[in-house]
C-alpha cells in the first residue's frame, strides 16, 4: 500500500473509497482495510462529470455504460448487504463528497486502488490536499509493480520487448487475495436513497447481451461467466475464433467485467492456470495470456507516458490531427456509405459492445480515411463501450493512429480486404444494415 501520510491506523475508521475494483474477492487493499480498520465506511461516489457532455457534443457515459455499471454496484451493494454492511452510493465528484463526509465521521484513511491516469490520479492529489490521508494500491493489473524486471515508469515501449522482458524473468501473477473473512461494521449513516436503474438493452443481436443475468454487471455474474468460460473448450479454440465479428463465444468476453473491476486480470490468468492443469495448454489458451499482457503493457505505458497519451499529437512528432465534424457525426451514426464500417458502428451504438476486429478497422477507418481526429473517436467508444477501460481505449486508438509507442507507425486497415476476409458471405453486415 503506499500512502504520502501515516500509516493505515490500526483499529481506525477507514474510508474504502471504491473505483474500477467493483469487488469482495482478489481485492488486496480492501482485505487490508478490513484487516486492520475498526470501522469501515464502503463508498462509491458518481462523478456528474461522466454524465456530462464532451467537447464532441454526446455524453461522456452513454447508457450501455451507465446501466451495466449500475447492475455492477448493485451486486456489490448486495453483498456488502448480506454481510451486515452497504454500499453508500453517493452523488458528486470524491473531491467533493468525501472530504466533509470524513470530517464528519472521523474517517482517519480512505483506502483505494491506485490508477495510473491523470484524471483519476488528480483526483487523490485533490483529497490529500483537502487534508485526507489516503492509501492507494495498484491492484487491478496481472503483475504486481515490485515484481517487473524494470522500474514501472521504464517499462518498454515496445509490446514485444515488455513481453519478452517479463517472460524472460519468469513473473508471474501474485496469489489470490480472499474474500475478506469478516466485514468491520459500518459507522452510522444518513440514509441516501439508490439510484434509478437507466434501462438495459436488449438488443437480441448483442454479442454481450448484458441484459441477460448470465451478462449483467457484477461480480457474482462475471465469476460465474469466468467458470463458464473455462469449463468448455472455448479456450482451446480461442485463437481460431478470436477475429470472429459476432457471437457470445468467439473471443472470452471478459473485458466488460475486467473493465469495471469485478473480475481482475489476476482471477482470469488463475481461472486461466486452472484449466491448463485440468486440460493442457493450448494456442487457444496461450494466445489469451498474450492478449491479457497487451492489456498489462497499455496499463504500464501510462506510468511511463502519464500525460502525454493525451497530447493531441500523442508521443509523436505528428502535426495536430485534421477533423471533419460532419463525417465524424456519420461515422457514428453508422452512415459512412462503407457497409462493414456502418455495420459495426450501428452495432456499438446499439449493444455498447464491438468485436477487437472491428475496432481497429472502424477506428482505422475514422483515422485514416475521413481524415478525423483520433481523440474524438476514442472519446465515442469511451461513450458507447461496456468495457471501457482508459488504458486499453487509449492505448489502443493511438497505436491506430501512430501516435503511441510502436515504432512501425500507425495501422490502415483495408476495408475491402477485411471484409473479404471476416464477412465473405455477407452474414455481420446483413445482421446489423438491415
Ligand atoms: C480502438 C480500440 C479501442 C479499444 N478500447 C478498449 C477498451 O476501452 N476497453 C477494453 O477492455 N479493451 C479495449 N480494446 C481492446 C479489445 O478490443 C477488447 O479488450 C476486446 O475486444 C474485449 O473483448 P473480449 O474480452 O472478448 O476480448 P478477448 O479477445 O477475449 O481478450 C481477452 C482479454 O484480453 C484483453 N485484450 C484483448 N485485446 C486487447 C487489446 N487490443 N488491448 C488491450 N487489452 C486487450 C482484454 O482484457 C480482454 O478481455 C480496444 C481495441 C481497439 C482496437
Amino acid at each position: 500500500m503506499t500512502t504520502d501520510q501515516r500509516a493505515l491506523q490500526p483499529g481506525g475508521r477507514t474510508l474504502y473509497w471504491f473505483r474500477n475494483d467493483l469487488r469482495l474477492g482478489d481485492n488486496p487493499a480492501l482485505a487490508e482495510a478490513c484487516a486492520a480498520s475498526g470501522s469501515l465506511l464502503p463508498v462509491f461516489c458518481h462523478d456528474p462529470a461522466q454524465d456530462a457532455d464532451t467537447r464532441w457534443g454526446f455524453v461522456r457515459r452513454g447508457p450501455h455504460r451507465q446501466r451495466f455499471l449500475h447492475d455492477s454496484l448493485a451486486d456489490l451493494s448486495t453483498q456488502f448487504q448480506a454481510r451486515g454492511s452497504r454500499l453508500l452510493q453517493l452523488p458528486g465528484r470524491a473531491r467533493d463528497a468525501l472530504p466533509a463526509l470524513a470530517r464528519e465521521l472521523q474517517i482517519d484513511a480512505v483506502v483505494t486502488e491506485d490508477i495510473a491516469a491523470p484524471e483519476e490520479q488528480d483526483e487523490v492529489m485533490a483529497l490529500r490536499a483537502a487534508g485526507l490521508t489516503v492509501h492507494t494500491r495498484d491492484q487491478s493489473g496481472l503483475f504486481a509493480l515490485a515484481d517487473l524486471p524494470f522500474e514501472p515508469q521504464r517499462v518498454p515501449d515496445v509490446f514485444t520487448a515488455f513481453r519478452q522482458s517479463v517472460e524472460h524473468a519468469m513473473v508471474r501473477a501474485p496469489a489470490l487475495a480472499p474474500v475478506p473473512a469478516r466485514l468491520p461494521p459500518m459507522p452510522a449513516v444518513s440514509n441516501v436513497p439508490s439510484p434509478t436503474p437507466p434501462p438495459a438493452c436488449g438488443d437480441a443481436r448483442s454479442s454481450f447481451p448484458y441484459a441477460r443475468p448470465e451478462f449483467a454487471g457484477g461480480e457474482t455474474a462475471g465469476l460465474a461467466h469466468l467458470q463458464r468460460y473455462f469449463s468448455g473448450a472455448l479456450a482451446q479454440h480461442y485463437k481460431a475464433t478470436r477475429n470472429q465479428l459476432s457471437g457470445t463465444d468467439y473471443s472470452t468476453k471478459f473485458s466488460p467485467w475486467l473493465a469495471c473491476g469485478a473480475l481482475s486480470a489476476r482471477q482470469v490468468h488463475a481461472a486461466l492456470q486452472a484449466h491448463e492443469s485440468r486440460v493442457g495448454a493450448s494456442d487457444g489458451s496461450r494466445w489469451i495470456v498474450f492478449e491479457l499482457l497487451w492489456r498489462e503493457h497499455f496499463r504500464l505505458l501510462h506510468r511511463r507516458h502519464g500525460r502525454a497519451l493525451y497530447r493531441a499529437r500523442g508521443l509523436s512528432e505528428l502535426s495536430e490531427p485534421s477533423h471533419d465534424a460532419a463525417a465524424f457525426a456519420r461515422w457514428c451514426r453508422g452512415e459512412t456509405g462503407e457497409p462493414l464500417v456502418d455495420a459495426g458502428m450501428r452495432e456499438l451504438t446499439a449493444t455498447g459492445y464491438l468485436s477487437n476486429r472491428l475496432r481497429q478497422v472502424v477506428a482505422s477507418y475514422l483515422i485514416h480515411d475521413l481524415a478525423c481526429d483520433w481523440r474524438a473517436g476514442a472519446a465515442w467508444f469511451e461513450s458507447c463501450l461496456v468495457d471501457f477501460d482508459v488504458h486499453s481505449n487509449q492505448g489502443n486508438w493511438l497505436y491506430i493512429a501512430g501516435r503511441g509507442t510502436d515504432p512501425r507507425g500507425g495501422r490502415r486497415f483495408n476495408v475491402e480486404k477485411q471484409t473479404r476476409d471476416h464477412d465473405a458471405d455477407g452474414a455481420y453486415r446483413a445482421l446489423w444494415l438491415t
